[in-house]
Parts: C-alpha cells; sequence; structure tokens
C-alpha cells in the first residue's frame, strides 16, 4: 500500500486511495490535520501533532515547528540540549502519519507519495526525501502541491482544453501554478512561488500591531519567547475569527493582567495590504511564463489554509474576475490529491490513467567567463535547462576551455535566474580532464537531466578524449550524505513517539497547562483544580478513572476556550 502525504508547514495530512476515491486517514485523535510540531517531553519522549503545538508557548524551548521552512538548508533547530535538522524533524512527523495510516488500515506502511511546493529547490527535494527515508518510508515521488490540487478536483472530470491556475497560500508557503489539460494530459506550464510567504505572515501582521499598539506602550517585555508565544496564538485566533466575524476582540493575558485590542476586518486588511500587494508577483509571473492571459483561464482553483481569509479571496475575485473554485476544504486538497496519485502508482484499476506532466521550476545552468574587452571574465550564468521546461528534461550545452592547453575545465553548476552565479544558488561542481589542445578544439558538451522527482544529474562528455564525467552533485550544502543519514537513523531510534493510545490524554493535558498559564485569577486557579484532578486520575492508571476524567477536562476547557479553540 502507497499513502499520500502532505507535509506541510504548519499541518500535515496523509491520505489513500480506496473504493475508487482518496480518502483521508485520521490521526489517533480523530482528526485529518496534524500539526507540523514536534516536542520534547521526557529526555527520550516526543510528542508530534497538536500536543506539540500546545507545548509552543509553554515549553518554547522543548518544542519546534515551521522547520519546512528550513528543508534543504543547514540550520540546526534547537530541541532540548540537542539541535536537529529539519529533516530529521520532518520524519518525525512522518513517522507519527505513518503509524496513524498503519492503525488505519490495518497493515504496515512502507511507500509514500510526498508532496512539495512546486518551487522546491534540489536541495529542498532532496531534503524531503531524507526526511521519508529516516522515518523508514520509501518514497515513491515527490509530487509538486499545486499538480496535487489538480488531482484532488478530479481533472478527467473537466472538460478538454480547460486551463487553470492554482492559487496555493498556506502556512508558510505561496505556490502559483498554470495548469492546462489537453487531451487527458494534464500539464503544469508554469509554477512560480514565494517560500517566505503564507498565513503566518498574516497573523504576524496582527501580532506587529499588537506590540505596537498595545505591548510596548505597556512595557511588556516582548523579547520574552513566552509572552510572544500567547501574543502569536492568540493573533492566530483573530485572524481566523475576522473569516467569520467583521470585528474581534484581541485579549493576551500576562502577570495577573489582560491586555485587549479590537480588531476589524477592514483594519486587518488594510494592515495585511503589503503581504496581498506581494502575492501578485508570483502570479503575474506565472502567467507570463506560461504565456496564458488571465482571461483564458477557465477556473482558478484556492488550495491552503490561508486561503479562507476573505481578504485573500476578495483579491483573488478582483485579480481575475471570476469567483475561485473553493468546493473541497482548502486544507485538504493537497493531501487528497496525494492520495491519488499513490492511487496512481498502484496502477489501481478504479482510476483513469492521467498522464501528468510537470515542469522544472527553476532555471538550472552552469558558470562561464565570458570575454569583457580583451579578457576573459568569470562569474557569468549559463541557463541550460530554463525555468518551467516541461520534465523529465535533458539538455545540453557546448562549452570550450578558453586558454590553450588547459587540462582542466571546472563546470560549476548552480540553479536561480540570475545573471552573475554569485546571485543564484551553488549547486555543486564537476572537474573533467582535457589533453593539450588549442582552446577553440577543447570542447565538452555538458548534459543537464532533471526528472520528474527534481533530481538533477550533470553528464559532462569531453568530446576529444570521449570521456564522459557523470556528476553526483557531492558539495550539496543542505543535502545529508548518506553516512551522516546513518548516523541520524541511530539517534531518531532512540527517540520515542509518545504512545499513541494515550495521545489523547497528552493533547488535552498539554492544553490544559497552555490554558492555565494563558489565564488569570479565579479562572487559572479553577484550571489548576482540575488539571490536579486529572493528574490524579493518570496516576491511578485506571482506564475507567481517566476516561471519565479525560471528558470533564475537556469539557470544561471547552466551555472556557469555547470556538476560540483551533
Ligand atoms: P496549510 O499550510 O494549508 O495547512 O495552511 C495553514 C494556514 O491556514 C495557517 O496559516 C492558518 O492560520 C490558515 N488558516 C486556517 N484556517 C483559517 C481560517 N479559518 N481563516 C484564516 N486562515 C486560516
Amino acid at each position: 500500500m502507497i499513502i499520500g502525504i502532505d507535509l506541510g508547514t504548519t499541518n500535515s495530512l496523509a491520505s489513500v486511495f480506496q473504493n475508487g476515491k482518496a480518502i483521508l486517514i485520521p490521526n489517533s485523535l480523530g482528526s485529518f490535520l496534524t500539526p507540523s510540531v514536534v516536542s520534547l517531553v521526557d529526555k527520550d519522549e516526543i510528542l508530534v501533532g497538536l500536543s506539540a503545538r500546545e507545548r509552543l508557548s509553554t515549553h518554547s524551548d522543548l518544542t519546534a515547528s515551521v522547520f519546512k521552512r528550513y528543508m534543504g538548508t543547514n540550520k540546526q533547530i534547537p530541541l532540548g540540549r540537542k539541535f536537529y535538522r529539519p529533516e530529521e524533524l520532518s520524519s518525525l512527523v512522518l513517522r507519527s502519519l505513518k503509524r496513524d495510516a498503519e492503525i488505519f488500515l490495518g497493515e504496515k506502511i512502507e511507500r509514500a507519495v510526498i508532496t512539495v511546493p512546486a518551487y522546491f529547490s534540489d536541495a529542498q527535494r532532496k531534503a524531503t526525501r531524507i526526511a521519508g527515508e529516516l522515518a523508514g518510508l520509501q518514497i515513491e515521488g515527490l509530487l509538486n502541491e499545486p499538480t496535487a490540487a489538480a488531482l484532488a478536483y478530479g481533472l478527467h472530470e473537466l472538460p478538454d482544453e480547460s486551463k487553470f491556475l492554482v492559487f496555493d497560500l498556506g502556512g508558510g508557503t505561496f505556490d502559483v501554478s498554470v495548469l492546462d489539460l489537453f487531451e487527458g494530459v494534464m500539464e503544469v506550464r508554469a509554477s512560480t512561488g514565494d517560500n517566505f510567504l503564507g498565513g503566518e505572515d498574516f497573523r504576524n501582521s496582527i501580532v506587529d500591531i499588537f506590540i505596537e499598539k498595545v505591548a510596548k506602550k505597556s512595557k511588556l517585555p516582548v523579547e520574552d519567547q513566552k509572552l510572544l508565544g500567547i501574543i502569536r496564538n492568540q493573533a492566530e485566533i483573530v485572524k481566523r475569527a475576522l473569516t467569520d466575524s467583521s470585528s474581534v476582540e484581541m485579549k493576551v493575558n500576562w502577570k495577573d493582567t489582560s491586555y485587549t485590542m479590537s480588531v476589524t476586518g477592514e483594519e486587518f486588511a488594510v494592515w495585511s495590504e503589503p503581504l496581498l500587494l506581494r502575492l501578485r508577483k508570483p502570479v503575474e509571473r506565472a502567467l507570463r511564463d506560461s504565456k496564458i492571459k488571465s482571461s483564458e483561464l477557465d477556473q482558478i482553483v484556492l488550495a491552503g489554509g490561508a486561503t479562507r481569509m476573505s481578504a485573500v479571496r476578495k483579491m483573488v475575485a478582483r485579480m481575475f474576475g471570476i469567483m475561485p473554485t473553493s468546493s473541497l476544504n482548502p486544507d485538504e486538497i493537497v493531501a487528497l490529491g496525494a492520495g491519488v496519485q499513490a492511487g496512481l502508482k498502484m496502477k489501481n484499476s478504479e482510476l483513469k490513467e492521467i498522464v501528468l506532466t510537470d515542469v522544472c521550476p527553476y532555471t538550472l545552468g552552469m558558470e562561464v567567463s565570458e570575454k569583457i574587452g580583451r579578457e576573459f571574465k568569470s562569474g557569468f550564468y549559463l541557463p541550460i535547462i530554463e525555468r518551467n521546461t516541461i520534465v523529465p528534461v535533458s539538455r545540453s550545452e557546448i562549452v570550450n576551455c578558453i586558454q590553450d592547453n588547459q587540462r582542466e575545465m571546472k563546470v560549476c553548476i548552480f540553479q536561480g535566474e540570475s545573471r552573475l552565479v554569485k546571485d543564484n544558488i551553488f549547486l555543486g561542481e564537476v572537474t573533467v580532464k582535457f589533453p593539450p589542445l588549442p582552446a577553440s578544439e577543447a570542447k565538452a558538451d555538458v548534459r543537464f537531466t532533471y526528472d520528474i522527482n527534481g533530481i538533477l544529474e550533470v553528464e559532462v562528455h569531453v568530446l576529444p578524449t570521449d570521456e564522459k564525467y557523470r556528476s553526483v552533485i557531492e558539495e550539496n550544502p543542505g543535502v545529508l550524505t548518506p553516512e551522516e543519514i546513518t548516523e541520524k537513523l541511530k539517534r531518531l531510534e532512540k527517540l520515542k513517539i509518545h504512545p499513541r493510545d494515550k495521545e489523547e490524554n497528552r493533547a488535552v493535558l498539554s492544553r490544559a497547562e497552555r490554558l492555565y498559564e494563558e489565564s488569570l485569577g479565579e479562572t487559572r486557579r479553577f484550571i489548576g483544580e482540575e488539571l490536579g484532578y486529572f493528574v490524579g486520575a493518570l496516576d491511578t492508571q485506571e482506564e475507567n478513572l481517566i476516561q471519565e476524567a479525560n471528558k470533564r477536562l475537556t469539557k470544561v476547557l471547552q466551555e472556557l476556550e469555547g470556538d476560540n479553540y483551533l
């Protein structure tokens, strides 16, 4: 069995193709959304998901979130006393989803399709694959998130020759893709995006205003991580509430005092204006690259939880002059699409074969020297595979040495759009040998092959000697070596995910602890008493008592937080 996984910045989901359609897999709490948050409880025990997210403000030094943003980089994220790489933390989320899927399906799961933002670089894709490997999953393919969104909407049911745009605004990333369906072939014509723009930035605009207008004026310690955590949490509640209400009161409790600020939908729209403007650029670029006019689009598909914001929906409708398609739950679309793809991979007979093509989301090329005046100057970029070329693709360029009798040529590989390589991302290099020859005869054919999984292979064919150098791009700063993967696996094996059957208790405990810290006076004392009762029940280890105490505490928390609970 192959499962589909949407490994999101904020939440992750798993799905499977069953009885002719993709369905979502519930986690131990019965929810489809597992927050992509990891928290350390004991030395070797970790929480994943909701119970971990509840600890973001109460145990910020033991809890890690939004690590997807750092995939493919060397960033080390602290968790307790140790540091972890983003792919290690992601692997813990994947491990938790795998375990939920195994319980739900009643069989061992070892294969998965994982979705990634379309413009994820080579290093980011590799890191995602490694995260899968670290979680004990064989990755059957990486699927671009917008393509997944398209699959979820069942492209085969659309009339032929449809063109549409997927507008995917998640927690931390923004993806725009233009797709074209023609004679059963689905083509991603262009993919652009911004991997530092998402729902969290909209929330942060509320955080910033609260800090400016309330916290600083009241001399609150805004550098305190715990306080910041509470402000963020409350801003998130306000942001979501503004989807349905025109005005919301934001309330932050800190050291026996309540600090409030009222926010209207219009105010929020004004604060978000710079972000709304940033959403336009990738859309314009995707249309330009795909050579499709906005008037030719048949549908605008919304994906990603943040497209629920009315300011975003309004902007999309205004921009395209049509109402966006949003019949499926925007949080679930990508995961459902991953499930469809998993079904395709299993060659499920119930699925009509849809041919999918994809594009390489960025330009790949090499460094060359250019003659400036009489001298050669290095540092220039020769694009080999242009961005938004349909993949799999193989392209080559003939290059030659710049000096007579040059014995060596270094092919430096880059990704990016700038004319100077220093402004692009270095991916690796291959050094090849030449016999002594005049420069004009010392030629090499440099071939770049980019496959459907976003993996790049470079082959340098030295024409005078007929020697071929295949490159494994070694110096990929953000990618672990096989030895490092083995070492990380050993380290991760020691970490045990909190027992699944106890997850319900753990989640309610974390939630009560958070609410205790956020509340004041009478309410706080009351939560303290209820918490004490619950912990007492846990200590008895008697299932009936624990269940009854869980129900009681959940009811109390629900009454206190009501609809404000995320
Ligand atoms: P995703 O990465 O697709 O799971 O999207 C998560 C983002 O969607 C987060 O930034 C959430 O704050 C945002 N989101 C979820 N529900 C809502 C809502 N009702 N209104 C506004 N934003 C939401």
